[in-house]
């Protein structure tokens, strides 16, 4: 439609193209600056002082052009619930160009909720500020948390109001508008190239010119490797064959691609954090945590944690799948590079050896030095993680405590489980001595070694977080900004900053979830909001 400026915005198939340029088109009234993180201003030489700007919010909520920015929305598809399901694409994010920083690195700023674009199918391109807010925090708790992750550099609200079917209820509700603004190196995901791949032979191509692209641009060791030096890697394969990643850079692309993803997922499960949403669509290429939506930390331990009431009752991204869907994940995404033929069957198949491997190399050592053991320990770690499903014990809180046992194979029984007081709640006898029993095959592993209490003690303090963003914690955050009030969102923000540290005044942000945490739809999350 020449001349009407929102032709760019109607939603389409769009074929043989990486991306669309698009204007934000959201409706802004009064956009409000109410949180930004100061190390994200730093990765971009942004000075603090440009925060008071006050054109400020209205070029980070897309009002008003920022300079130099030439803004697209990106295609891709992806397999949502282990359904191929199209074309799917940015419909609610816009990226507005890249920073080239002093150090020569490019960081994409990219706003969450600027308006419609080509990939907006039926929905309306905004965001809501509770959603936004949980992006917010989370993307900057999973950072210093030292978990890979999208950054978000500022949280706008709108001042418009959003219309929402509430999921619980099926009622319209008006809720504020925000934007987020997101920051990553890359926002490409597997659904990038998986979209091409499912258009036949003649987007091929555009698979392999993606491909170059990310290795160039975000994986330069591949692209430099030295080739003259092969580098062969037995496959578990029973011809004994050897897969040369040096003779084949898609290979040795997909194979790191699958070792950063196995590393993620094992972090998660340290931390007890459930992405709630594992499409191939939000899997990015970096192996970061990418597109922050029905998330969740385990308080209780549970593995069939599913913090998506859209995942009920089949729970495929519950808390304990996790390390299966990214292998999946892994597949689908080879496959895409195997039907481009820019990888065969067997690298293939390499690639989710090695997610495999890596897998269990990471979570093996992260579950290790949770419970400050010098060894892996099967036995005991699964012993444990089966107790603590039974007694629904606190899945941060129990690691800190277990930090103060003493190492003294002469602790008489009744003194056992004293440390874990506060989190093993309303045990009966029976429960009680299957801990005690656990107890003392704990103290027998730690006490053989050369590590004093102390020590244990600090370094399990070190991997074992006091503080993680409860989804009661922001919830309260989301209550009170809903209200005007944004001094709780800072507060998390504040406190996240150093969630392995004590930090005095701050004890009642490590409290177990309230009572009304627990009221039907008060922190019931789903796909859509
Ligand atoms: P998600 O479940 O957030 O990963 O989103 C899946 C797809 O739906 C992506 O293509 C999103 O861009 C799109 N989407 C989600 N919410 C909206 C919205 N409010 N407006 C437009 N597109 C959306
Ligand atoms: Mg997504
Ligand atoms: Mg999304």
């Amino acid at each position: 439609l020449p001349g009407d400026p929102r032709t760019d915005v109607i939603s389409r198939e769009v074929l043989h193209a990486c991306y669309s340029k698009v204007s934000p088109s959201v409706e802004v009234d009064d956009p409000q600056l109410v949180a930004w993180s100061e190390s994200v201003a730093e990765l971009l030489d942004l000075d603090p002082k440009e925060f008071e700007r006050p054109d400020f919010p209205l070029m980070l909520s897309g009002a008003k052009p920022l300079p130099g920015a030439m803004p697209y929305a990106q295609c891709y598809g992806g397999h949502q619930f282990g359904m191929w399901a199209g074309q799917l694409g940015d419909g609610r994010a816009i990226t507005l160009g890249e920073v080239l920083n002093s150090k020569g690195e490019r960081w994409e700023l990219q706003l969450k909720g600027a308006g419609r674009t080509p990939y907006s199918r039926f929905a309306d391109g905004l965001a809501v500020l509770r959603s936004s807010i949980r992006e917010f925090l989370c993307s900057e708790t999973m950072h210093c948390l030292g978990i890979p992750t999208t950054r978000a550099l500022c949280l706008l609200t709108t001042g418009q109001d959003v219309t929402r079917d509430m999921f619980y209820d099926g009622n319209p509700k008006e809720e504020p508008g925000a934007i987020v603004c997101r920051v990553s190196q890359s926002f490409i995901r597997f659904g990038s190239y998986q979209i091409h791949a499912s258009r036949g032979k003649e987007d091929l191509d555009i698979v392999r010119k993606l491909a170059d692209y990310a290795i160039r641009h975000h994986f330069p060791h591949i692209e430099s490797m030295d080739r003259s030096d092969s580098l062969s890697f037995k496959t578990g394969d029973e011809d004994d064959s050897v897969v040369d990643l040096t003779s084949n850079k898609y290979a040795a692309w997909i194979v790191e691609i699958a070792e950063r993803t196995a590393t993620l997922v094992a972090r998660w499960q340290g931390v007890g954090f459930t992405h709630g949403v594992l499409n191939t669509d939000n899997m990015s290429i970096l192996g970061q945590t990418i597109d922050y939506g029905p998330f969740g930390f385990l308080d209780a331990f549970d593995p069939s944690y599913t913090p998506n009431t859209t995942d009920l009752p089949g729970r495929r991204y519950c808390f304990a799948n996790q390390p299966d869907i990214g292998l999946w994940n892994i597949a689908q995404f080879s496959k895409t590079l195997a039907v481009a033929q820019l990888i065969n069957q067997k690298e293939a198949n390499y690639a989710m050896e090695r997610y495999g491997d890596k897998f269990m190399d990471e979570y093996q050592a992260i579950m290790s030095k949770k419970l400050g053991l010098s060894k892996y320990n099967k036995e005991v770690i699964s012993k444990l993680l089966n107790n603590m499903s039974v007694d629904k014990v606190d899945y941060t809180n129990f690691f800190r405590l277990l930090a103060n046992v003493k190492a003294n194979p002469n602790t008489p029984e009744n003194e056992l489980l004293k440390p874990l007081k506060a989190v093993l709640l309303d045990i009966g006898k029976e429960r009680k001595e299957a801990w005690i029993k656990w107890m003392r095959s704990y103290i027998q592993e730690v006490g053989g070694s050369e590590v004093s209490d102390e020590e244990r003690k600090a370094r399990m303090d070190s991997v074992n977080p006091k503080y993680i963003l409860r989804n009661y914690l922001c919830q309260s955050a989301i209550d009170a900004a809903e209200q005007g009030d944004f001094s709780e969102v800072n507060n998390l923000i504040r406190l996240m900053k150093r969630p392995y540290e004590e930090q005095p005044g701050m004890e009642k942000y490590a409290r177990l979830p309230p009572a009304w945490a627990y009221r039907p739809g008060v922190c019931m999350l789903s796909c859509s909001s």
